[in-house]
């Protein structure tokens, strides 16, 4: 196979990634952007494989069998996942492929380092830095998938001189990979000592960096994973001579960078202090859960079909809470029954609402719910004080008041949905337990507050009936 066709090809794929990652950008193109990214996969593994197998001089045939079954296994663990996968899985899942991106690179590094090239010295840094970003990838990914499942609880890890830890952590990376260039190849042993030790040292910080990263800011976390493991498979890339690994690992990681800083901002955080592990915030901003803030309302089904009725506008903010029931389908049918009764029905997304960057938008698109009446956030937020009834459905710390109201909340200062301007509100839930950050909610004691208690998808249907 020629050279050149195979950079051609590859210049292919980048170009229907950089489309996909175009297109993945609005609900209407998201679609149009998966079919781009699936093309320009299909293009890489086809020309990759080939590419290898020619290099192989003799063993093509060994060769392609060999990465056919690999390749077999690998999909076939795939696609049952994906199949199997409910949406309120997909943070998990997705923080547990990015542990195996990280993985990868530190496997790619270790091989690499046995390899002889025409540039040692920079070669041994594209080493270090693969095998680094690798690590801290896997581990951190680690943590994330066991915050984000709950097997490990979310609150912040906080050890002493935790920021000197990772600052110290980094001079040390530092260091070690100067002496691995300066240490002569004949050193063999000297050599994997110390690819060892910074494989450790890298290992241990993502672990602690992701560990040190509280409940709320565990959004940024994702993102900044999805990050990482984009530079990481960028070191690879380095290693391998891959220039389309190069090219797809800096589109993600660029694109997690820019994600994540976007997060930041709608979160009111410091990218620094996120991407840092938690620098700068300080220890004591505990859960506040011993402050009485009185006595709760409840309403039921037919109360809340009832307000609804003789409402003009209503606005619909859902939450995790609409993820687990499955509710986006009752409440689609919910938003049409009361349209077609010529009632003002939009919704309000809060950015980090459910579990995942746009985690509300794909669920209401999957219920076919119209584009045009879903708002994000600071679209919506001036209207509430004009809105008859909000439906709180399955949210908890992004219609928080104690974000805006509380400086002592570990949540102060994230911009929430300020649903309790409404002239009514009816909550959603099961019980009166927190949200993610652990926090508990004022809104739930207000005087224009009731709460409708049950499973969101239930109580949804019950209201539709009664309408
Ligand atoms: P929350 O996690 O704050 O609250 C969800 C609420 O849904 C809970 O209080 C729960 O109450 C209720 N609930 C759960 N199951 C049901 C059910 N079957 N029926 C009815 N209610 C149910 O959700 P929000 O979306 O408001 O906030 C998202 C939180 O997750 C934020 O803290 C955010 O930082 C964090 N996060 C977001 C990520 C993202 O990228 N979007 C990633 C990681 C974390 P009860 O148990 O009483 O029913």
């Amino acid at each position: 196979m020629s050279p050149t066709l195979v950079q051609g090809a590859y210049i292919v794929a980048g170009l229907l990634f950089i489309l996909a990652l175009a297109g993945l950008s609005r609900h209407e193109t998201a679609r149009r952007g998966n079919r781009f990214g699936i093309a320009g996969m299909a293009v890489a593994l086809v020309f990759t494989v080939l590419a290898a197998v020619a290099g192989r001089n003799g063993s093509g045939g060994l060769g392609i069998a060999l990465i056919v079954v690999a390749m077999g296994i690998g999909a076939a663990i795939g696609l049952d996942r994906a199949r199997k996968v409910e949406m309120t899985g997909m943070p998990e899942l997705i923080a547990m492929l990015h542990s195996f991106v990280g993985l990868a690179a530190v496997l790619v590094g270790w091989n690499s380092s046995y390899e002889e090239t025409a540039y040692p010295k920079i070669h041994d840094v594209e080493v270090f830095v693969g095998v680094f970003i690798g690590a801290v990838t896997f581990t951190g990914s680690i943590v994330a998938f066991l915050k984000l499942s709950a097997r490990i609880p979310s609150k912040p890890l906080m050890l002493p001189f935790r920021n000197w830890l990772n600052v110290g952590a980094l001079g040390l990376f530092v260091v070690l990979t100067v002496v691995y260039v300066l240490v002569p190849d004949t050193a063999v042993f000297g050599r994997h000592l110390l690819l060892g030790l910074v494989t450790l040292l890298a290992l241990a910080l993502g672990w602690h960096l992701v560990a040190s990263i509280g409940g709320g800011d565990m959004p940024v976390v994702v993102s900044m994973l999805n990050s990482y493991s984009g530079w990481a498979a960028a070191a690879a890339g380095f290693l391998l001579n891959n220039d389309l690994l190069i090219i797809t690992g800096a589109l993600v990681g660029s694109s997690g960078a820019y994600l994540s800083y976007i997060m930041c901002q709608a979160m009111n955080r410091s990218f620094i202090s996120v991407i840092a592990g938690g620098f700068g915030v300080e220890a004591g901003t505990a859960a506040v859960g011993d402050v009485d803030y009185g006595e709760h309302r409840e309403v039921t089904a037919e109360g809340a079909a009832a307000l609804l009725s003789n409402a003009s506008s209503v606005v619909i903010t859902p939450g995790y809470g609409m993820a687990v029931a499955q509710a986006q389908y009752p409440v689609a049918s919910l938003t049409k029954a009361l349209r077609d009764k010529g009632v003002d029905v939009r919704f309000g997304i809060h950015p980090v609402a459910g579990r995942l960057p746009g985690h509300m938008n794909v669920l209401l698109a999957e219920a076919k719910v119209p584009y045009d009446i879903v708002l994000e956030m600071d679209e919506i937020n001036d209207d509430l004080s004009q809105t008859d009834v909000v439906l709180v459905i399955g949210a908890n710390d992004t219609v928080n008041p104690a974000a805006a109201e509380d400086p002592s909340s570990p949540i102060a200062g994230m911009p929430v949905l300020t649903v309790w301007e409404a002239k009514d509100v009816v909550v959603f839930k099961r019980s009166m337990a927190t949200g993610y950050a652990g926090v508990q909610n004022p809104l739930f004691f207000r005087e224009n507050t009731q709460m409708l208690f049950g499973d969101a998808k239930d109580r949804v249907e019950d209201i539709l009936k009664a309408l």
